[in-house]
């Protein structure tokens, strides 16, 4: 189940695009050093798809909903991905985790048989960022992050956090 913990309108978290945040609790991850301790626990209601319909009738004019966590129900993550390409608005996971799940990504040996990757989980997303908080490396906008920003095209991940650090 994903809960969510609170929502706002942000426009640096996905380059060009206005966009709902999702903020969701029940973060597995723990990072030392976490900025949002409050995650952590189990806070907040379900984000079932009449809530997001609901943040998305009250703000029509986003572009693209970022889900911000998830890391604890990947496999609802993508429902609500493909609830909200239904809903004609990008979307963006921001996951806290080392990796996608494994059965999500194409390897290389599978890709040189499956040419169209449209089935991927990862065609459900416009753009994804992988990897938990370090302090001494810093968010997204430090040039020594262990995060990944990346755009997806063709269910194929293209590394855009360079994007970042300008
Ligand atoms: S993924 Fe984000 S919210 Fe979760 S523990 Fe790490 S910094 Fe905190």
């Amino acid at each position: 189940m994903l809960r969510l913990a609170d929502f706002d309108i942000v426009f640096q978290e996905v380059p060009n695009e206005t966009t709902l945040a999702l903020n969701l609790s029940e973060c597995p991850n723990h990072c030392p050093g976490c900025h949002s301790l409050h995650l952590w626990e189990a806070t907040g209601d379900p984000l079932t798809i009449p809530v997001l319909d609901d943040l998305l009738e009250r703000y029509p004019y986003v572009t693209c909903v970022a889900i911000m966590g998830g890391d604890n129900d990947p496999a609802s993550v993508l429902q609500m991905a493909q609830t909200i390409r239904q809903r004609h608005r990008k979307v963006a996971w921001y996951s806290g985790a080392n990796a996608l799940p494994a059965d999500w990504t194409i390897t290389a040996a599978e890709e040189a048989i499956v040419p169209n990757s449209d089935e991927s989980p990862l065609a459900c997303f416009d753009f994804i960022k992988v990897g938990p908080y370090v302090e001494a490396l810093g968010g997204l906008k430090c040039r020594t992050t262990n995060q990944r920003f990346y755009r997806v095209e063709n269910g194929r991940l293209i590394d855009c956090t360079e994007q970042f650090w300008h």
